[in-house]
């Protein structure tokens, strides 16, 4: 079903899951160390890593620092630290998932798909065009008023969030749920950085608004600005069969 790469270097753990994931119909390249998993994350090409934190030779969070600097395949990390503020940051450095040790295959097999639907080939439009803002989901290029947004992951994925259900107030635990994988737990903050820091980005500020509007103790949507709202840029939804786009009556609501 799919091509895994197993970091793990505790044997009885690794030959069981091994031996499930095989079961549940999956390919699976085992490695017992952090050096052979970045060599194996680059040559094999894996649908999905899952990737133990507690390595011997190499720190599993300095793994997915360097694997992210060359590639984004999922990765789903399994970890023996319940702590919070230790996940967030394995999610910030491009985690996709995470299991809290000990799991079953089972459990482990539900995240996988689930990694899978978000980052396989899906049904969706994979350019995403909402006014003067573009979002190509296959390169993860974004441009605004045609000038390119570099985004660091999060803001990638938040604003992707938020494209997706243009003009609809999406709830920071929907957010945190869908961005952070954090189905509870989490804090409204790491919302809040992460939308100025992708407002900055996008040419905005929570003060003044184009793209991310802010609905007060609900959440935030993203919507296309009205025509006369933006910079100097001039507007993307305007008519350029119009002679003067700012004359151009769409600036009525
Ligand atoms: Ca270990």
């Amino acid at each position: 079903m799919a091509n895994l790469l197993l970091v793990e270097d505790d044997p009885a753990i690794r030959s069981a899951l091994i031996r499930s994931l095989r079961e549940l119909g999956h390919a699976v390249n085992a490695v017992d160390g952090g050096m052979a998993a970045l060599a194996g994350a680059v040559e094999q090409k894996p649908d999905v890593v899952v990737l133990d934190l507690g390595l011997p030779d190499v720190d599993g969070a300095d793994v997915l620092s360097m694997l992210r600097a060359v590639s984004e395949i999922p990765v789903i990390i399994a970890t023996a630290r319940d702590d919070e503020s230790e996940i967030v940051r394995l999610l910030d450095l491009g985690a996709d998932d995470y299991l809290i040790k000990p799991f079953t295959a089972a459990q482990l097999n539900a995240r996988i798909k689930a990694v899978l639907r978000r980052s396989g080939p899906g049904a969706e439009d994979p350019l995403l065009v909402i006014g003067g803002l573009s979002i190509d989901t296959r390169s993860r290029q974004v441009t605004i008023d045609g000038r390119d947004v570099e985004l660091a992951r999060k803001e990638y994925d938040l604003l992707l969030t938020l494209a997706r259900r243009p003009g609809e107030v999406v709830t920071k635990r929907d957010l945190l749920a869908e961005v952070w994988q954090l189905a509870w737990g989490g804090s409204d903050r790491t919302v809040d950085v992460h939308l100025s820091w992708l407002r900055r980005k996008l040419g905005e500020s929570a003060a003044e608004p184009r793209y991310v509007q802010s609905v007060r103790g609900v959440g935030v949507r993203l919507t296309a600005p009205a025509a006369d709202a933006g910079p100097a840029a001039p507007a993307a939804d305007a008519d350029p069969a119009a002679p003067n786009s700012k004359l151009a009556p769409n600036s009525v609501q």
